[in-house]
């Protein structure tokens, strides 16, 4: 959410409204729908082009608009995190296809933000068994609000076929493709609902929007993040690298998918998933 990134000091703080009442977070615009967010976001779904990097011969991912999409290709199907949009449903089939894949068989999101989580609303009826945390999913269940300070948007509760299948509270497991994918929630961050989906074979963790690449990280302060919550995050990271969740057949360096934004590999890995002192001052 890059347009509206230098919120999350802001977010922080306690404002007054007009009316002389106290609340957490910044007031909130009037809420708009998708067309009027892909504007100010610079989402053109018609010339969006969905571009594929490689991490390992089984592991991928997707650029185009909205979230990364991590794609695990392997004997036993097609393993997703995070799908963008349905209006972006065509080109994303045909660029998991291009890497040898065929239909969706889970698709796992980071959050249940609408630029990750949308095309729930494609895949689950394409017969995806979609997969979060259990607070994204309460989430979906229901209409939302996300405060982007500047911008607000009126995020819908998701039809049946686009929600969740499966939940968990803090880890689950996956043994899919030849290699074990770990989800870890460390508690409510960028939003409630987070999860790092870490691919131990290949050394790599998509972050999710904990994680931004293209500036500081927004957090969803109403709707439960927290700057506190994103260090603990991170912290959790870290501590599942040194416990082992992570190294696998692929040595470091590891690569580090960023909700938005291009990939971390090598050296400039997210400083925040080190270990090291002064995280708060970072961020800040
Ligand atoms: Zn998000």
């Amino acid at each position: 959410m890059k347009k509206f990134v230098a919120v999350s000091l802001m977010v922080m703080m306690v404002w007054v409204s007009p009316q002389g009442l106290a609340h957490s977070g910044p007031p909130v615009p009037t809420p708009v729908g998708l067309a009027e967010i892909a504007v100010a976001f610079e989402w053109d779904f018609d010339a969006t082009e969905i571009t594929a990097e490689r991490i390992s011969d089984q592991l991928y991912v997707l650029f185009g608009a909205g979230g990364n999409i991590a794609v695990s290709v392997g004997a036993q199907g097609v393993l997703v995190v995070d799908d963008q949009f349905p209006a972006l449903a065509d080109k994303i089939r045909a660029a998991i296809k291009n890497l040898g894949g065929n239909q969706v068989d889970f698709a796992v999101n980071t959050h249940w933000h609408f630029d990750h989580a949308d095309g729930n609303q494609f895949l689950g009826p394409d017969g995806a068994w979609i997969v979060a945390q259990a607070n994204s999913r309460a989430k979906m269940t229901q209409d939302q609000v996300i405060n982007l300070v500047s911008i607000a948007y009126d995020q819908k509760a998701y039809p049946p076929a686009a929600l969740p299948v499966m939940t968990f509270e803090d880890q689950m497991q996956f043994h899919f493709n030849g290699q074990v994918i770990d989800l870890m929630h460390f508690g409510a961050a960028h939003t409630t609902g987070d999860t790092a989906v870490i691919f131990r074979g290949d050394n790599a963790v998509h972050l999710g929007d904990v994680y931004n690449n293209s500036g500081y990280p927004f957090i969803d302060a109403g709707n439960g993040g927290s700057i506190d919550g994103i260090i603990a995050f991170c912290e959790g990271n870290a501590r599942a690298n040194q416990q082992g969740y992570r190294g696998g057949a692929r040595p470091w360096p590891a690569v580090e998918l960023p909700g938005i934004g291009r990939l971390h590999r090598d050296a400039e890995r997210y400083p925040l998933t080190n270990d090291g002192s002064d995280r708060r001052g970072r961020i800040a």
